[in-house]
Order: C-alpha cells, then sequence, then structure tokens
C-alpha cells in the first residue's frame, strides 16, 4: 500500500462531525446507541480505507448503524469528503488502530464486522498485526454479540488460508466459504464493492463465520 500524507488532514479529522473523537472514544463503549439516537443494530468495517463500502452499506439500509475504521487520517479523509457531498446520519467513522476495538465498543454492542481487503502483513513476525489473526478474532469476540457475524474478503489467497486456520484456536465456526467469489452467485448476493476491489476487477475469496 502506498500513502500520501496530505497536508490538514488531521486537522480535518479533528474537528470533522462524522468522526467520533477520541476523547469520547475512549468514555463510549455501550453508548453508540446514545451517539447514532436509536436501538438500531450496529455493523463496523475495520481497515474502511476510504470508505465506499461502508458509505454504499449505509445508504442502502438505513436500518442499521455503520461505523467505518480506519488507521490513517490522510486516507479516512476521502470518506469525510464523501459524508460532506452526502450526509447519511446512520454512518460515523474512527481514525484508530483497530487494536483498541474491544475499549471502544461494549460487550455484545456490534452485530456485524466487515473485513475487506486487509492488509496481508506477509512475514510471520507480523502475524499478529493481520486484522483476521486469533489475537484480533479475541477482541471480536468480545464486542461481538452472540449469533454475531464476521464477513471478510481478499484476493490473497496467503491470507485467507491464514484466516481459515485461525478461526478453529479462536473458537470461531465457519458459516459459508467461497474461493470464488465473483463466480458463486449465492455468496455474490448483496456483494458491495470497494475502492480496492474495483481497482483489481475481483475478490477471490470471501468467508462468513
Ligand atoms: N477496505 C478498503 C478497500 O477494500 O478498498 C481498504 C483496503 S486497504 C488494502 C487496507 C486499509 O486498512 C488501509 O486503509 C489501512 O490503513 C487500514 N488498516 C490496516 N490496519 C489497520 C488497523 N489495525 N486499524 C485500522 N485500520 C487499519
Amino acid at each position: 500500500m502506498r500513502l500520501r500524507n496530505i497536508t490538514g488532514s488531521r486537522e480535518v479529522i479533528a474537528e470533522s462531525p462524522y468522526v467520533v473523537q477520541e476523547a469520547v472514544q475512549l468514555k463510549c463503549a455501550s453508548s453508540w446507541n446514545r451517539i447514532f439516537g436509536n436501538e438500531n443494530p450496529i455493523h463496523i468495517e475495520i481497515g474502511m480505507g476510504k470508505g465506499q463500502f461502508i458509505h454504499t452499506m449505509a445508504k442502502g439500509h438505513p436500518q442499521v448503524n455503520y461505523v467505518g475504521i480506519e488507521k490513517y487520517s490522510s486516507v479516512l479523509l476521502r470518506a469525510v469528503q464523501k459524508m460532506e457531498e452526502e450526509e447519511l446520519s446512520n454512518l460515523k467513522f474512527l481514525r484508530m488502530d483497530a487494536e483498541i476495538v474491544g475499549e471502544v465498543f461494549g460487550p455484545g454492542e456490534v452485530d456485524r464486522i466487515y473485513l475487506n481487503f486487509s492488509d496481508p502483513w506477509p512475514k510471520d513476525r507480523h502475524a499478529r498485526r493481520r486484522l483476521p489473526s486469533r489475537e484480533f478474532l479475541a477482541r471480536y469476540s468480545r464486542i461481538l454479540r452472540q449469533g454475531g457475524k464476521l464477513e471478510f474478503k481478499t484476493d490473497n489467497r496467503e491470507l485467507f488460508d491464514f484466516a481459515l486456520e485461525e478461526l478453529g484456536p479462536a473458537g470461531w465456526t465457519l458459516e459459508a466459504c467461497t474461493y470464488d467469489l465473483h463466480g458463486d452467485p449465492e455468496m455474490m448476493a448483496g456483494n458491495v464493492t470497494t475502492e480496492y476491489e474495483e481497482k483489481i476487477g475481483r475478490a477471490s475469496c470471501r468467508e462468513r463465520v
């Protein structure tokens, strides 16, 4: 991934009404219903990039509250700009490292987690940084409600195989899986493409757990 530091992006993010700010974040575990002003289910995307997927999902599902999480201000800036063009009341953003996701959402507060084209971190010594690793799955288990789901798609076969191997040790069960997402009508139903997915043309793998 190549990142460009966009001058002023930190300041824009720090002042944006669409971004839940740090001081609030850590206090707000279990108060997302208050932030959204309703009791609707909460779906989150971790590593959302420029936000195409989550903006489209929020627009198509007004009865669901969405929270997009992205580590870098310069990337999140694009999602904020999109919200300025087309504001949605059921979408908020967090600029943070997903490592602290368990401090920002309360136990069982989240209904669904999306991981789309997560960074592969190919070196073994970086395995813990992979978003579908057992360390991250443990964090997700805490915030997901009983019966909650995680959906993961990627074009990286090594990362996908790694994700499948992590499920058992983390105590998760696989509900559905394909190695040819765009050729699988059942798994493609309702698929919303991400920026990355459009750029590469297709996603090869998807799992629902
Ligand atoms: N999901 C988007 C898509 O499919 O177009 C972006 C994919 S991009 C390859 C991965 C994104 O995840 C990057 O924007 C990166 O900054 C973000 N990311 C990676 N690790 C993260 C973490 N620990 N916490 C939050 N964001 C993270």
